[in-house]
């Protein structure tokens, strides 16, 4: 049986803590996470509204800044058209004065890193000057090798051009001896008529390096901004992916359209001239950038872009804040939802444990609980109601109080060596009440251990079974006794007779139980003289006087018609013999000695058979030798005959 533990935390505790945890933050932890959600979304739509506005005051720059350039090239553009030395080279375009305009154009191309090359271009369209600037280098292109550009578009849309009116044209792909210049050189052309007088001498061509106008750009703003330039049908004219760029020039790149990219982007920025856009991945803002006045119309959009995703490193101060104080506020609510959860768990394990103990208590069952002194703590109603004991009488003692004394020591003992090696005894005891009364229970009496295993209360129930045992005791000896005397029957000497035997085999000193048959002498001449009714009378008689007369120990039963046996348990030959003739001489003194009684004795040995033969023979030899006397033979005697 094993032994009970006090408060055992089992797996479906744990399961309950979980349940109980998951229900407390739900409800604690609702509240906080709206709250911080809330707080982190408006700080959030605060930088990207933030965002946005340096994005169009970018924009706006960028714009100011291309309107800058285009505005100080289209000056210079028109000084250098106007200006001496040009008309010098004109009008004699000797090796000095080509010298001069070089240097002059060197000058300009060096002040200007966009200027990737000026040129002077008769009015058959064949190049007369030309300066190619690259990387800070400057470039002479000698006479023998300007090329004729007659039948470029740009040089077409150049002689529409009325005097003094600026061109601009691309952004397009630059081309040398007739062949598109690799890797592809995007460039931007400004140009305007050269006339002398009225009449039309040529023109002055600016190509524009668009990297370095677009690097320029990316230069001047803050962010890390991307800088992207789009034609009316949405291809890239610059962009810092160079190999983007000029898809409807170049046929391998028609797929990079931004109306194919970012459809909806794409859609946004034609609905409106400027505005801002803004996915998963990226915040747009763009505007449509117009050349007009001394400029042909041209137009093009500028697009600025910017990671939208928020890293670690581009998280402002405020919103750091908000994340390190929900984490905070979370690992606080978890703590607390722990220890609401433990709590819970426990308190309802707790109460329910106290509510089955309450209702064990109050059961059928009488119980007495003991601590580890075995000193009374607590009792139940049930106990109240069968001992007659009130519980503040029985606080403190000991459970000994209800001894009845009809158990031994060695029963006691034998409870206590039980209960300390299993930690459960079970059987049936004899209490008294506080009445004093007899309470005959079957007791069950359970240890209950601490963690280390050691005893520290004892729970003792018990149910009353007092008036089962009576009747079973009266029924008992219904069947066992002699109606007629009251004294035991034959069946319940034949069992004793048997028992007293098989304790002499099992003792090493045998011989110490004896065993008498009485017989009331002449007893038909009682019948005869007196009736049957008188006769039965005297054996009454005789039966009554046998068991007042002998010892408590003494076991008297009526073995026949008027015969009577009585064992002697633990008794010598002679003991046995005083009290049988006291008995005898008792028995012929009611009455006036009308009525004797002869006697066999012998000790009992370990043959039943034997010793009672034994019995009968001494009760025989007292009926031969004149009756009203006790006779003796002993298994020593008989041992000697045979
Ligand atoms: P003895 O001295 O030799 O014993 O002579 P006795 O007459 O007593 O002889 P015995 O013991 O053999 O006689 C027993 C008689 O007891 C026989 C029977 O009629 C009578 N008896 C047996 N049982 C009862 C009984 O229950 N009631 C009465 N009234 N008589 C009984
Ligand atoms: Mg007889
Ligand atoms: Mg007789």
């Amino acid at each position: 049986m094993p032994v009970v533990k006090i408060g055992i935390l089992n797996g479906c505790m744990i399961y309950k803590q979980i349940k109980y945890f998951i229900v407390t933050i739900l409800l604690i932890g609702i509240t906080p996470v709206f709250y911080f959600w809330g707080l982190y979304h408006t700080e959030l739509n605060a930088i990207q509204y933030q965002r946005q506005n340096t994005a169009k005051h970018q924009l706006n720059f960028s714009q100011k800044e291309i309107y800058s350039i285009a505005s100080e090239l289209g000056t210079s553009l028109k000084l250098l058209s106007d200006n001496r030395m040009l008309l010098q080279f004109i009008q004699d375009p000797s090796t000095k004065n080509r010298a001069l305009l070089e240097s002059l154009w060197s000058l300009t191309a060096t002040n200007y890193s966009y200027i990737s090359q000026i040129r002077f271009i008769g009015i058959d369209g064949k190049e007369i000057s030309r300066l190619d600037e690259q990387n800070s280098q400057i470039r002479i292109t000698s006479i023998h090798q300007l090329q004729d550009k007659s039948q470029r578009d740009y040089f077409l849309y150049a002689q529409a051009l009325e005097a003094d009116e600026l061109g601009f044209f691309g952004i397009d792909l630059e081309v040398e001896h007739g062949e598109v210049v690799l890797p592809p050189s995007p460039s931007l052309r400004i140009f305007t008529p050269v006339e002398v007088g009225d009449e039309r001498k040529g023109y002055l061509f600016f190509n524009l390096n668009i990297y370095e106008i677009v690097s320029q750009l990316e230069d001047s703003l803050e962010g890390g901004d991307i800088v992207e330039f789009v034609n009316e049908e949405g291809y890239y004219l610059a962009s810092k992916d160079t190999n983007k760029t000029l898809g409807h020039l170049i046929s391998e790149r028609k797929k990079y359209n931004l109306s194919i990219e970012n459809p909806k982007l794409w859609e946004s920025i034609k609905s409106q001239n400027s505005g801002v856009y803004s996915d998963k991945e990226s915040a747009y803002s763009f505007i449509k950038v117009e050349f007009d006045g001394d400029f042909a119309s041209r137009s093009f959009y500028l697009i600025l872009s910017s990671p939208n995703t928020l890293t670690v490193t581009n998280l402002d101060h405020k919103l750091t804040f908000i994340i390190y104080e929900s984490i905070m506020a979370m690992i606080v609510i978890i703590f607390i939802s722990v220890l609401i959860a433990r709590y819970i768990a426990k308190h309802r394990t707790t109460s329910l444990e106290s509510q089955l103990a309450l209702a064990a208590l109050n059961g059928m069952s009488a119980i007495v609980i003991t601590d580890k002194n075995n000193r009374i703590i607590k009792v139940n109603e049930e106990f109240t109601r069968l001992s007659g004991w009130e519980e503040h009488e029985v606080l403190g003692l000991l459970p000994s109080i209800f001894k009845s004394g009809k158990h031994k020591k060695s029963f006691y003992s034998s409870m206590w060596e039980t209960i300390q090696a299993d930690g459960l005894w079970e059987g049936e005891i004899t209490n008294k009440r506080k009445d004093g009364t007899l309470l005959t229970e079957i007791l069950r009496i359970q240890a209950i251990c601490n963690y280390d295993g050691k005893m520290e209360y004892f729970i003792a129930s018990f149910v009353d079974i007092t008036a089962r045992k009576e009747l079973e005791n009266c029924l008992r000896e219904l069947s066992e006794k002699d109606m007629l005397t009251q004294c035991w029957n034959r069946r319940k000497f034949e069992s004793e007779f048997l028992a007293i035997v098989d304790e002499e085999r099992t003792k090493s000193n045998v011989g110490k139980s004896c065993l008498a048959i009485v017989d009331i002498d002449h007893f038909k001449r009682i019948n005869d003289e007196y009736g049957h009714d008188v006769g039965d009378k005297v054996i009454t008689q005789v039966g009554r006087i046998l068991n007042s007369e002998s010892r408590e120990s003494d076991f008297v039963s009526r073995i026949g018609g008027e015969e009577f046996a009585i064992i002697f348990p633990n008794t010598t030959l002679k003991e046995a013999d005083v009290i049988l003739n006291r008995l005898r001489v008792a028995i012929n003194l009611y009455d006036g000695a009308k009525i004797t009684i002869s006697g066999g004795l012998t000790d009992i040995c370990t043959n039943s058979e034997s010793s009672y033969k034994r019995a009968d023979l001494a009760l025989y030899e007292s009926k031969t030798s004149g009756r009203n006397q006790i006779s003796c033979f002993t298994s020593a005697e008989m041992e000697q005959i045979a």
